[in-house]
């Protein structure tokens, strides 16, 4: 039966405007935030009850709104931050869609009282699920804005099945209000859950601002960064490639002050670190994008998470470029022959600088375990198989041992505390960190043989897991895919897998979690890359394991075998973490750090 068309009633319609921009109780955080900041607040205190799901209050000392306009403020389509289309092209405020207010109040119980510097006192509204409650009244209270959102999603209760515990919500609001608090260190925030308090960020800089926020592992690894081209300008911090994390959690990217989600501006990120940071690892980054609001698009999400750039490529190549600037100013990047500046060294006249060059810190995961027994023996017969075979490969390949000057690292000459390589080559001095190149030399090794098929490990006993059906079928379906990734899973009950072989690299993970992901990412991008991230950090893992400790003494004629293995790996340059694994300092270099010719 054919219904007639009718117009939506306006609470409905902002209702429905809800579910794209209210999601959840950190996205009310967000659009009351960003009210707050334009505004031009310099204080904001966030009160929050149950992770947002009870009550959400923000109160701001920004400019206040009239009462006589505060019926509009919850009223749909109705923003004071833009009057026509031109403004939309260029505009210069976080909010203008004027329906975050409307949105939020049809599926709230929502009260506002403000005050402006021209008001005597403060006035009030409250709206309870769309409908306004009461005229505006007065009440009391300082210059600015309260917001006070209680009991979201009241009155639609198939919504408010979705939120999850008050802990994951207030995770999520505080995900948001780091966000915007790390663009804006003008302006102080106070955070209190359930009535405790949980952050006080001061007025600062933003080197303040990133490091409340951030915390010293970012601290100690962060470059700054400035680029200016054009309409273009980037500012912020980067991290040294050592202080890379399995997860992109820590990236914050702006774009004309709004926090956003960008392909071209992540993949920018990615490709810049590319070459120092290997597999899946991921840069934290505080980057902050300036341009003419002309070229770019803000209106293409009601959450205002996405922007689209007239010139998306040059705003790719201008954020690659200079996030490898900074890379390269900082790492030094290794240039073989002559650029390794001597004023970074000590020059034996107590005129030393080394103080300020980066200091590399091992990498935050337990690398450095004690050897077992069994990693000690694999390492002496890698060396003493290197001894044999590779050595007699490497003669060939460069000609008689003597012949220093063919080889591009080189000939050992002494080992230096147990950590270093001191080494001869045509240019002059060869420093390698032996740890680091070996480990780089296993890593790339270990690839290798992982690319030539996976190895599988018989289960003595299957593993007999519980699965949904739908796992199940999912199971079936990719059955193929899933044995040449080593897991041979049999179907016993229509909610019962049976896991009998496992890749063996994998075998001291997760069998039945890892399965599980595989699955339902195997179904929902057709991709394994869980599989390869997974291998891929059991590989370096064992490749650090495997490497030669530091403190180990070595003789010359491993040293040797460990640069030859080095000079035949790719990207044998830099460690697993980005640190370089060795230096060369040329003969000018040392002639400088004498003052010799001067
Ligand atoms: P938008 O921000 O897109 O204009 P909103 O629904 O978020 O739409 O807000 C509607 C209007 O209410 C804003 O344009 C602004 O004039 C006013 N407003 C909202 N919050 C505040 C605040 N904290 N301080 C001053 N004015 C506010
Ligand atoms: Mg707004």
């Amino acid at each position: 039966m054919r219904q007639a068309i009718a117009a939506l009633p306006d609470i409905l319609i902002s209702q429905i405007a809800a579910g794209e921009v209210v999601e959840r109780p950190a996205s009310v955080v967000k659009e009351v935030l960003e009210n707050a900041i334009d505004a031009g607040s310099s204080a904001i205190i966030i009160r929050l009850e149950e992770g947002g799901c009870q009550r959400i209050s923000i109160q701001d000392d920004g400019q206040g709104i009239r009462h006589s306009e505060l019926h509009l403020a919850v009223q749909r389509h109705a923003t004071s931050k833009i009057r026509s289309l031109r403004d939309l092209e260029s505009v210069g405020s976080l909010g203008f869609r004027g329906e975050a207010l409307a949105s939020i109040a049809s599926v709230s119980r929502l009260s506002i009282t403000t005050r402006t510097s021209d008001d005597d006192h403060a006035w009030q509204i409250n709206v309870n699920g769309g409908q306004t409650m009461s005229e505006v009244s007065p009440s009391s209270g300082p210059t600015g804005t309260t917001i006070d959102v209680q009991d979201l999603y009241f009155n639609t209760p198939a919504r408010r099945k979705f939120l999850k515990s008050a802990s994951t919500e207030l995770g999520h609001c505080l995900d948001v209000i780091r966000r915007i608090a790390l663009s804006r260190p003008d302006i102080a925030f106070a955070i209190w859950h359930n009535g405790k308090v949980l952050e006080r960020w001061a007025h600062g800089n933003i080197e303040q601002r990133v490091d409340a926020i951030l915390g010293k592992e970012f601290h100690e690894a962060r470059i700054p960064l400035e680029s200016i081209s054009g309409p273009l300008t980037l500012r912020g911090f980067i991290s040294q490639p050592t202080a890379s994390r399995a997860r992109a959690d820590q990236q914050f990217s702006y774009v004309n002050g709004r926090f956003i989600r960008d392909k071209v501006v992540q993949h920018a990120i990615r490709s810049a670190y590319q070459d120092v940071l290997h597999g899946d690892r991921q840069p934290m980054i505080v980057l902050a994008l300036d341009i003419d609001p002309n070229l770019v698009d803000v209106n293409v999400h009601p959450a205002k998470t996405e922007v689209r750039f007239r010139e998306g490529g040059a705003v790719h190549q201008f954020i690659y470029k200079a996030i490898q600037n900074a890379l390269g100013t900082s790492v030094g990047q290794i240039n073989r022959t002559s650029d390794a500046t001597p004023e970074n060294f000590t020059n034996g006249l107590g005129q030393s600088t080394l103080s300020s060059t980066p200091a590399w810190r091992p990498p935050t995961s337990n690398q450095y375990l004690p050897l077992s027994q069994n990693q000690k023996s694999s390492i002496d017969s890698f060396f003493s198989n290197i001894n044999n075979s590779e050595k007699l490969h490497a003669e060939t390949y460069y000609g008689t041992a003597n012949d220093t000057t063919d080889l591009p690292l080189g000939h050992a000459l002494a080992q230096i505390h147990g950590i270093y390589i001191l080494a001869q080559n045509q240019h002059g001095l060869v420093l390698v960190d032996m740890h680091a190149a070996h480990e780089r030399v296993l890593y790339e090794k270990l690839k290798q043989d992982l690319a030539t098929g996976i190895k599988v490990q018989q289960l003595l006993v299957p593993i007999v897991m519980h699965a949904s059906e739908l796992e199940v079928s999912k199971a079936e379906d990719h059955r193929h895919t899933l044995e040449t990734l080593g897991f041979d899973v049999a179907t016993l009950s229509p909610t019962q897998l049976a896991i009998r072989t496992i890749p063996t690299l994998l075998q001291r993970a997760e069998p039945v979690g890892l399965l599980i992901n595989l699955l339902s990412e195997l179904d929902l991008t057709g991709s394994k890359a869980v599989i390869d991230a997974a291998q891929h950090e059991r590989l370096a893992t064992q490749a650090c394991h495997a490497a030669v400790r530091a403190h180990r003494t070595l003789t010359l004629t491993e040293m040797d075998a460990l640069l030859r293995q080095m000079e035949q790996t790719e990207r044998a340059d830099q460690c697993n973490h980005g640190r370089p694994t060795w230096v060369q300092l040329s003969i000018q270099d040392l002639d400088k750090l004498f003052l010799r010719g001067r």
